[in-house]
Formats: structure tokens, C-alpha cells, sequence
């Protein structure tokens, strides 16, 4: 079992500012973070069990609160 109590929580998008930042997954073998405002993402990560999905989950939380953004000019 994985420990909840190192869950990071999602911090707001650091191109908008705007607290809509939720976790996605694609295919079922990958997730990351999108913002549901911009459209801006982290990385992506793999997983391929469901452990692993917690852990790739953990590291894009992690990378999305350090500033590691892709930013998306949709509609501009
Ligand atoms: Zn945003």
C-alpha cells in the first residue's frame, strides 16, 4: 500500500494562476497534470500497474508544483 501522506496536492497553474489543475490520464498507461483553465500540462508519466500509476500520479503532482509546465496558448 501506498501512504497517502506523501501525496502532494496540486498547486495552482503557474501560467494562469487559476486553481483548476487536475490530474489526466491517457491510454491507461500514462497520467499528468492539465489546467482545466489554459490548457497548460506537466510532463507525462507512464506506469503500467496500478502501484506504479500512484507513483507516476506522485511524480507528475511533483513536477506540476515545481514549475515543470508545458504552457498551452489555446485561443490566442
Ligand atoms: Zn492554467
Amino acid at each position: 500500500m501506498i501512504n497517502n501522506e506523501f501525496m502532494e496536492e496540486l498547486l495552482s497553474c503557474p501560467i494562469c494562476q487559476e486553481d483548476c489543475a487536475y490530474i489526466e490520464s491517457e491510454g491507461d498507461w500514462c497520467v499528468y497534470v492539465i489546467c482545466g483553465h489554459c490548457g497548460s500540462r506537466s510532463v507525462t508519466a507512464n506506469y503500467s500497474s496500478p502501484e506504479e500509476r500512484v507513483r507516476a500520479e506522485m511524480q507528475v503532482t511533483h513536477l506540476w508544483n515545481i514549475g515543470k509546465v508545458i504552457a498551452e496558448r489555446r485561443g490566442e
